[in-house]
């Protein structure tokens, strides 16, 4: 038996349960801990017996929980060692400050000083100002380390920790890191995973194949076009869950700024449902059961036009029309697909 449960996907956030019988794993965590728990709840995975953590990249859409629900899980997290270095760097950036943000941070001292001042001028007790820290570091921390039963509540102080106290908590801490490479497969559990090179305007992104049970299971989003290594990587999967972000017409004629529309059409942005069906068409070898259309653009597609595209591709050959097509969303995860 092996399952895919996509609880979200798009350029708002993406993220998919991969199990076997024996293991289960997320790849990508791109919503808030406490969305990505409410989702698992509505699409009956329980988040307490996956057992790690995958990253493609390190873009927002993929990551943006995953500091919080690693911990809150307490389950390592498995990256190339790039994708971790830019994760860990996009969390503790180098403070190089312009100077309009230095003269307001200088005015801000002046003012805090002043406060400061006129404080404990109207105080009895000339320690007060200190006391008044001193209590409020220790309800930070008594809060911090509450036993807390609701999963929400754990997330949000969690959060709450993270931008309050960034001193004394590291935002880049994580149980445990795992590291892979592309084009080394590697297992969890009684998983075994293939990561393949995506071309894709991030550090070192990649795909993913999952093999059980004598089942194969893929993703592939987050890419500017179909190289030969993911051709290749794509044959004889049962579930495919492929990218067809946008319709070009649409791109073209949409809101995006020019320089966003380039980055989209780039060799390294996202497939368009005419890469898509292109793949389809031409190159895909008819295997999966089920074909799951991702990462769909909500400003520059539409749901039809991209089920449409994949179809149209998929009918010119009559061996493939036992192939079914779903469609991966936004707002709301999927029924799993259990083969
Ligand atoms: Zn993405
Ligand atoms: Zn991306």
């Amino acid at each position: 038996m092996m399952r895919m449960t996509v609880l979200a996907s798009g350029s708002k956030g993406n993220s998919t349960v991969i199990s076997s019988s024996r293991t289960r794993v997320l790849v990508d965590a791109g919503l808030s801990c406490r969305e990505l728990l409410k989702r698992m709840a509505l699409a009956g995975e329980d988040p307490a017996q996956l057992d790690a953590i995958l990253i493609t990249h390190e873009h927002q859409d993929h990551i943006a929980g995953l500091a919080v629900l690693a911990r809150r899980l307490q389950i390592p997290v498995f990256f190339t060692e790039p994708t971790h270095r830019a994760w860990v760097r996009m969390l503790t950036p180098r403070t190089t400050m312009t100077y309009a943000k230095w003269l307001e941070q200088v005015q801000r001292e002046k003012e805090g000083r002043a406060a400061a001042i006129a404080a404990q001028a109207s105080s009895d007790e000339p320690g007060a100002e200190l006391a008044s820290i001193g209590v409020a570091s220790i309800e930070a921390e008594t809060a911090s380390t509450q036993p807390e039963s609701a999963v929400e509540e754990s997330c949000e102080q969690d959060t709450e920790q993270q931008a309050d106290l960034p001193q004394r908590s590291d935002p880049a801490e994580l149980p445990a890191v795992e590291y892979f490479h592309a084009g080394k497969n590697f297992c969890i559990g009684d998983i075994d995973i293939t990561p393949f090179t995506i071309p894709h305007d991030a550090a070192d992104p990649c795909g993913f194949v999952f093999e059980a049970e004598g089942i194969r299971m893929a993703l592939a989003t987050d890419l500017g076009y179909m190289p030969p290594n993911v051709k290749a990587a794509l044959k004889r999967i049962d579930v495919l869950l492929l990218e067809s972000n946008h319709d070009l017409e649409m791109l073209r004629d949409g809101p995006y700024p020019w320089s966003v529309k380039q980055r989209v059409l780039s060799r390294v942005g996202h497939l368009s449902n005419d890469a898509t069906a292109e793949f389809l068409q031409n190159e895909y070898d008819g295997r999966a059961v089920w074909i799951i259309l991702g990462h769909l653009s909500e400003s520059n597609n539409a749901p039809e036009l991209a089920r449409l595209s994949a179809e149209q591709a998929l009918s010119g050959h009559p061996t493939l029309l036992g192939n079914r097509i779903l469609l991966a969303g936004q707002a709301s995860p999927m029924e799993p697909i259990c083969l």
